[in-house]
């Protein structure tokens, strides 16, 4: 417990997985704030249900909260085609624009909600994360959230919350059907 709170940028992936990280850094010390840019999310209409998802959730707690309204469709699906590891791209590009965004604001430091699950890989988002904090000047506040993952799900069925049922990306919709693991996933 850090004796004066620490602001920091979260970046959300959405509502669900908040719940238990925003609990665990405010018992940390950390005055969050949440941050929502995942122009990953495919199609639009999904997005906007995971952001109103997150808005209303964040208007209950009284948890601040940015949202990039950008969605660079075109600009994203070319970055992910282009991409060696689409998935790493992915982390790479929500990550910097957090840490970018955590700079400006006058924060110190960011984190991300993608730590607590137990799907993606934890070594790229560490990666992707100290990254973005070297070009940024702030600090990348890592925690593996994983144990934490069963009590989101259980927050998020007593709280009523839409729960997806696939990572984001067009790929990741269409991966589920054919059980395809992306490369960020494990
Ligand atoms: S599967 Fe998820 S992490 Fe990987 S590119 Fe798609 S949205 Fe991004």
């Amino acid at each position: 417990m850090r004796s004066k709170s620490v602001p920091l940028l979260l970046h959300v992936c959405c509502a669900p997985c908040m719940t238990v990280v925003q609990k665990a850094l405010s018992r940390e010390g950390f005055a969050v704030t949440a941050f929502f840019y995942n122009p990953n999310i495919h199609p639009f209409k999904e997005r906007q249900r995971r952001l109103e998802t997150l808005t209303a959730y964040s208007g209950s707690e009284g948890i601040p909260l940015e949202i990039v309204e950008a969605y660079p469709l075109e600009e994203n699906i070319r970055m992910l085609l282009e991409a060696e590891n689409r998935c790493y791209s992915c982390f790479e590009d929500r990550l910097s624009v957090t840490a970018d965004r955590a700079h400006e604001m006058g924060m110190p430091a960011f984190s991300t909600t993608l730590s607590v699950s137990p799907y993606q890989n934890q070594e790229q988002i560490i990666k992707a994360g100290e990254n973005a904090a070297f070009k940024a000047g702030v600090e990348f506040i890592y925690r593996d959230f994983r144990d934490l993952y069963k009590d989101s799900i259980r927050i998020s069925r007593e709280n009523g919350m839409y729960r997806q049922s696939y990572c984001g990306c067009v790929f990741s919709e269409r991966d589920r059907y054919f059980k395809i693991k992306s490369p960020g996933m494990i």
